[in-house]
């Protein structure tokens, strides 16, 4: 073995930041395996946590593995069959804690559980508000291409602007992204609307 491979080996330890968080982009991509976007190209929804972390990342200078791990893993126990305890089994105690957070309760009506999103945004931790926040960006920027009708679309961007209230002043960059990204897509959805 040369020095250049011993030096990459000894960083491969299974407790390390990058392992952990290159881990959990393995297991959200099978675990949305063959889930879609509501877009009319059906893009794999995979995309939607990797953007979610590729914003914590370059817009908000999140660099703690577990934080990002998070928010690829953000939609997992939400929308797919993994559970709150077998992720923490695989991730961790705070990992899952923060997917938790990002998680609504689906034994309650969809009204409800919207409700709940716009009164519980505020007291949410500092990590779980900036994955929420990025989360809500990447949605306003798809609704203009989502298969929905125009008035759900406009209610979806009134709504998304309640959340984000409770969650803002965490990361300036982000809140502003967001106001743009709301801007942006009303623009495209009053324009689809006419
Ligand atoms: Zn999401």
């Amino acid at each position: 073995m040369s020095d250049d491979e011993k030096n990459i080996a000894s960083d491969r330890q299974d407790d390390a930041p990058t392992a952990l968080l290159v881990r959990a982009y393995a297991v959200a991509a099978r675990q949305h395996a063959g889930q879609t976007r509501k877009d009319a190209t059906k893009t794999p929804y995979i995309n939607h946590p990797i953007q979610v972390a590729n914003l914590l990342s370059t817009v908000a200078q999140v660099t703690d593995c577990q934080v990002l791990a998070a928010a690829v893993l953000h939609d997992v126990v939400e929308d797919t069959d993994m559970t709150l305890p077998q992720l923490a089994a695989e991730f961790g105690d705070r990992v899952a804690k923060l997917v938790a957070e990002c998680t609504d309760d689906k034994s309650l009506p969809k009204i409800e559980r919207k409700r709940l999103q716009i009164i519980n945004a505020p007291h949410k931790s500092p990590e779980a508000k900036l994955i929420k926040l990025a989360d809500k960006i990447t949605n306003v920027s798809d609704i203009v291409s989502a298969d929905w009708p125009v008035d759900r679309k406009m209610e979806y961007l009134t709504w998304a602007k309640q959340v984000v209230a409770g969650l803002r002043g965490i990361n300036s960059e982000l809140d502003a992204m967001f106001e743009e990204a709301v801007a942006h897509a009303q623009k495209g959805v009053e324009g689809q609307a006419s």
